[in-house]
């Protein structure tokens, strides 16, 4: 039994952008990841792996009741494609000195809110995708603003009309929210656990830092506020730290969320 797990946790391959799922052995006590403990949910260890990280394999350490052993893992590079977008308002592309200021004031902000390590929460599933809509740009494609090559897009973009209510997708604490220059208004929920996820462009904030929300809460309204070509949801997720494609977190949360259901059946 143990062999095969083994053999079976040898085979998982993980894309760039991607999360491993790795589900730990009933005597596990703790689970690291390159020095830190990992996210943790319904038994089952979730490492994010950044869309710029070298291909090969990696090890999670897992502690015991009996010892130590390691789950391995292997990343695999994906190609995501090209998107190219025009912006109408230079200035959100090719910044003034003035902005740049500000720019790197909110992206320390940014840094902090996905830096913060608070206690994973109990009730993290299920994950609720947080508006409806179609996602009009998915995570990762390879981005060219007016033509100049920009970083990765970050997240999943979900269109809605402006004023749609966007929903807490499982309980957290405000963690930040603002106008930031490229993000419009933005709010940050930690879920702890190292997983904290973010909302931008929004029409108007319901929260505050601080705050406590349960999953369903709203937070605020879809809009079209900073560096934007339509109203539309940029929802990230980030697992320590790491930007993470949205839809495989809430596909992978679902299937773990549905295994644990049927487990005492
Ligand atoms: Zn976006």
């Amino acid at each position: 039994m143990t062999a095969l797990f083994l053999i079976l946790a040898a085979a998982v391959t993980v894309d760039t952008g991607g999360i491993a799922v790795l589900p730990l052995p009933d005597d596990a006590l703790a689970a690291r990841y390159r020095g830190q403990q990992t996210l943790t949910v319904a038994g089952h260890a979730i490492v994010g792996v950044p869309l710029d990280a070298a291909p090969g394999a990696r090890e999670v350490d897992i502690r015991t009741t009996v010892g130590q052993r390691a789950i391995t893992f292997e990343v695999v590079a994906k190609d995501y494609p090209e998107q190219r977008l025009t912006i109408a308002n230079r200035r959100q592309v090719n910044p003034l000195p003035e902005d740049l200021e500000r720019i790197s004031r909110e992206s320390e902000l940014q840094r902090a809110a996905y830096a913060r390590r608070t206690p994973v929460r109990a009730d993290l599933l299920p994950f609720e995708q947080p508006v409806e809509g179609i996602y009009s740009s998915p995570f990762g494609l390879r981005r060219f603003l007016n033509d100049q090559p920009r970083s990765p897009h970050s997240g999943l973009d979900i269109a809605a009309d402006t004023g749609t209510p966007l929903a807490a997708p499982a309980p957290g604490t405000i963690a930040l929210t603002g106008d930031f220059f490229f993000s419009g208004n933005v709010v940050y929920i930690d879920h702890g656990g190292g997983l904290v996820t973010m909302y931008g462009h929004l029409d108007s904030i319901a929260v505050e830092a601080g705050d406590e929300v349960a999953r369903g809460d709203v937070i605020g309204t879809v809009g079209a506020t900073g560096r934007v070509t339509g109203p539309h949801l940029h929802w990230t997720v980030s697992i320590q730290g790491v930007r993470v494609d949205p839809v495989l977190v809430m596909e992978a949360f679902e299937r773990i969320d549905t295994a644990g259901d049927s487990r005492g059946d």
